[in-house]
């Protein structure tokens, strides 16, 4: 691949699954190469997931550099950005800088009975200073539970010579030799232990899970130049960090109140960027830092559902209903409406803003005239409904108006899907001609704290492939509204009968 002279960043994106690095090309204002490498996740027994720190690095590694060579020269790089899983912990030595046992991964429910307990008792203070719900997702349990049952680490930590931090914090120290032990405040917000109000960690909070507050990173702003990494005899600036939902809500440029995104993957993210004050949440949202950009804060809620495109995947995996995803679209269109059928996908329970753990599937209405055309229409529109029912409660909780609605994930391609939210929301939806939104948002952070990147201009840097606007005519605004009452009434009975088993 040729690149032209100019300006390039090398975006990192630590997944879950695999970590992709690309290129970025400042005056084209686009990725021009990316490369990804997957890791193993280990199980070492049925509720725990692991995996190894050190391949985790290796692998970043190898695609950062493979970027950094293909650019036309190495002082054409100017810095690179970094966004990663969230919550995962990682515990390294502090002077070797050797991984001191397997990254915790997010999925990981080793500490689920134990937060279970907590949450009686401490549930309500931790929601009122850290935004989040008491869950094993987050990074404190984790944490207490290496302190606990690793002796290695608990004796090196009673000497100071442990480090946690985020896979963002492990992966700056080892890019940076360890000269920089830090984190950025939207990983820090999803540790349990970061106060959103004062921006620190709050000692009350260490107290509790038991976590010496000098074995945690310094916290940054998402801009921030934190340290360099060597390559070559060259010092590229590593700058640019967030977590990857709040990544991705910057490279959609929601960077003001109002403004979210809708991720359509297996599962179905929203974040709404709520301003400059946090919002604490009773349905069960989450608040978190949306970015720190210098000494200024915006806040997101979060809000996620279980099963979305894995719907879809769903009907073409187990039912057979047709050979590709991309079909779904094409059969839901083939019938008028969905003829009062409904698919409620609580395969797993209903998350956000339901939280029933115990409620489970059910397609509903049907008659002899159902099709599958109408139960494909159906799981499309349940993604729909789904994101009407978060964006309901982000507005009902903070007053802020969602007027602005990007889309990105796998799902965003169906265009059916996509005009239906927007009439459902009465918003319009648009859907950017970068997909890598999560890559965009680390991409960006690197530019505006290198000061390539005009942060009051993001908007002509994120560039848009197509808004649908939805249909203000008073009759089908009433169809609409007409479809997500039937979608409520669904959902009310599947929640009872969950209820029941
Ligand atoms: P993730 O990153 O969460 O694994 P992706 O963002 O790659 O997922 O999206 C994949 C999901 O989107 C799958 O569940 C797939 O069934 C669904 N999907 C992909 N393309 C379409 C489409 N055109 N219409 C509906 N669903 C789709």
């Amino acid at each position: 691949m040729e690149c032209e002279k100019g300006k390039f960043i090398v975006a990192v994106d630590e997944g879950t699954t695999s970590t992709r690095a690309c290129l970025y090309d400042v005056s084209k204002k686009k990725f021009v190469l990316s490369r990804s490498a997957s890791i193993a996740q280990i199980y070492p027994q049925p509720s725990f997931v692991e995996e190894n720190a050190n391949e985790i690095y290796a692998n970043t590694l190898s695609v950062l550099i493979e970027m950094i060579e293909s650019a036309p020269d190495l002082s054409s790089v100017a810095g690179i950005g970094i966004t990663n899983q969230r919550e995962t912990v990682v515990a390294w030595d502090r002077k070797s800088g050797k991984p001191l046992y397997n990254a915790i991964i997010w999925q990981c429910r080793r500490t689920s009975e134990e937060m279970e307990e907590l949450s009686a008792t401490h549930g309500e203070e931790i929601r009122r200073k850290t935004g989040l719900v008491m869950d094993a997702y987050f990074s404190a349990s984790k944490i207490r539970w290496l302190i606990r049952n690793v002796p290695a680490i608990a004796e090196k930590l009673s000497r100071g010579e442990v480090c946690f931090g985020t896979v963002d914090s492990f992966l700056i120290y080892k890019l940076t030799d360890g000269k920089a032990f830090v984190t950025d405040a939207t990983n820090a917000s999803r540790t349990m232990l970061f106060d959103l109000t004062t921006l620190d960690y709050d000692d009350g909070l260490l107290n509790l899970f038991g976590i010496p507050r000098d074995s945690l990173p310094r916290v940054v702003s998402c801009d921030e130049r934190v340290g360099d990494f060597h390559y070559r005899g060259k010092a590229i600036p590593v700058c640019g960090v967030a977590g990857d939902q709040q990544a991705a809500l910057f490279g959609q440029a929601c960077v003001r109140a109002g403004m979210s995104k809708i991720t359509y993957g297996t599962g179905l993210f929203m974040l709404c960027n709520t301003g400059e004050t946090p919002f604490f949440s009773r349905k069960g949202l989450i608040t978190t830092v949306a970015a720190k950009i210098g000494k200024k804060v915006t806040y997101a809620f979060e809000g996620s559902v279980f099963n979305a495109g894995s719907t879809i995947q769903w009907l073409r995996d187990h039912l057979g209903f047709f050979a590709s995803s991309q079909e779904s679209e094409g059969l839901a269109e083939s019938v008028p409406d969905n003829g009062g059928v409904y698919l409620v996908p609580a395969f797993t329970g209903l998350g956000a803003p339901y939280w029933k753990g115990d409620a489970r599937g059910m397609i509903s209405g049907l008659t002899r005239a159902s099709t599958k055309a109408h139960i494909t229409r159906a799981a499309l529109e349940a993604m729909a409904y789904s994101a009407k029912d978060l964006s309901d409660a982000m507005t009902e909780e903070s007053g802020v108006n969602i007027d602005v609605i990007r889309a990105d994930g796998g799902a965003s391609a169906n265009d059916f899907l996509m005009r239906f939210q927007a009439n459902v929301l009465g918003v319009a939806i648009d859907r950017p001609q970068e997909k890598e939104s999560t890559a965009l948002g680390a991409a960006f952070l690197c530019g505006i704290g290198l000061g390539l990147i005009d942060p009051s201009a993001l908007d002509e840097y994120r560039l848009r492939e197509r808004l649908f606007s939805p249909d203000r005519e008073e009759k089908s605004v009433k169809t609409y509204r007409g479809f997500y009452e039937g979608w409520k009434a669904a959902v009310d009975q599947c929640v009872y009968d969950g209820k029941k088993s």
